[in-house]
């Protein structure tokens, strides 16, 4: 019982799509990451929940990635199975519900939802991820989150058994929710929308996306904001130690967003790390608090 027996049974099935020794940096935002024994990307959820199974069976690690634009993979990469939630891609709109798959892109829903008149999703225009990525962090900006609008959620556990989970079951908090601390693949998200007026959601979204053009280094490979915020803000205390233009190898503190790390061409995962480290080293220091990391780390 081990890995290469899992992924010859895999193959025997042909279960798939599947990727052997697949390089991990072109599933992040960051474009980092070592390379992933074995990747998987199920359209078919009973084949899903199977390979859940198997996995377990054969004792195999697995890892679910949405988009990557929330995670630092090891440059080590990630052992045993990936699984890529991109072929969850499902959209069904019931007047002002819709269900999702975990696949679809956050960005993506939000026009579709703006063009339909619908309101509650403007703040994610502009953000990368994936709706599974965005239900793991309860992912939000400018005022708003996704928990104002979840009403439940659909999941299959590592035993490959599928689980419903009702809003109040979710845990949703700043940038948490259940799914941080329970490993589960989040496979349809169901959400209820308000009817709202096209042209003044559209403007909203435009609004929106101008700001973060404005205030976030977008031109460059990124992670988004890598720290949560505190009372006073990530961005104003790193700011405040005067680590903007930190660097180490191709990692940087973005000059534009203090809270951004940003790739300025062959950065690694070890020197993304470094950098954050020393980061909240240097603001434990001079005021004594705790940054903690909103970005994941995977394989370290
Ligand atoms: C330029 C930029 C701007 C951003 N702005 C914002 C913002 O304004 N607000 C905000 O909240 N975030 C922001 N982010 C961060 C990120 O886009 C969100 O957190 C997003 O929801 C993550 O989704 P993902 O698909 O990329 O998740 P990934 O990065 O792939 O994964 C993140 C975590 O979720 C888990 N996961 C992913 N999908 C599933 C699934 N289907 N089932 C179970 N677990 C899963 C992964 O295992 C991992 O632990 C930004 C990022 C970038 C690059």
């Amino acid at each position: 019982m081990g890995f290469g027996e899992f992924y010859k049974l895999l193959n025997e099935k042909r279960y798939g799509p599947l990727f052997f020794q697949e390089p991990l940096q072109k599933y992040t935002t960051w474009k980092v990451g070592g390379l992933a024994d074995l990747v998987y990307q199920p359209e078919d959820l009973a084949e899903c929940a199977e390979v859940l199974q198997l996995a377990r069976q054969y004792q195999v690690p697995v890892t679910i990635l949405g988009v990557g634009s929330n995670v630092l993979i090891a440059d080590q990469g990630l052992r045993g199975l990936v699984i890529l939630t991109q072929g969850f891609q499902k959209i069904t709109w019931q007047q002002h519900q819709v269900t999702v798959g975990s696949g679809v892109l956050l960005s993506h829903l939000s026009r579709l939802a703006a063009e339909k008149g619908l309101t509650g999703l403007e703040f994610a225009a502009g953000i990368p991820g994936s709706l599974g990525g965005a239900v793991v962090t309860n992912a939000g900006a400018y005022g708003c989150s996704l928990d104002q609008v979840i009403v439940s959620v659909q999941s299959l556990n590592m035993e490959g058994k599928t689980k419903e989970y009702r809003k109040e079951e979710l845990a949703l908090k700043y940038r948490d929710s259940i799914f941080k601390r329970e490993k589960e693949l989040i496979v349809e998200i169901r959400l209820t929308l308000q009817i709202g007026n096209i042209s003044e959601i559209k403007q909203r979204m435009r609004q929106y996306l101008h700001l973060r053009r404005e205030k976030q280094p977008l031109e460059l490979p990124n992670a988004g904001s890598v720290f949560k915020n505190t009372g006073q803000g990530a961005g104003r205390l790193i700011e405040g130690v005067g680590a903007k233009g930190w660097r180490v190898g191709d990692a940087q503190i973005s000059e534009k967003h203090a809270n951004f790390i940003v790739n300025l061409g062959e950065a690694k995962a070890s020197e993304i790390k470094t950098l954050i480290r020393e980061v909240q080293k240097a603001v434990k220091q001079k005021y004594g608090v705790e940054l903690e990391t909103e970005v994941v780390f995977l394989g370290f």
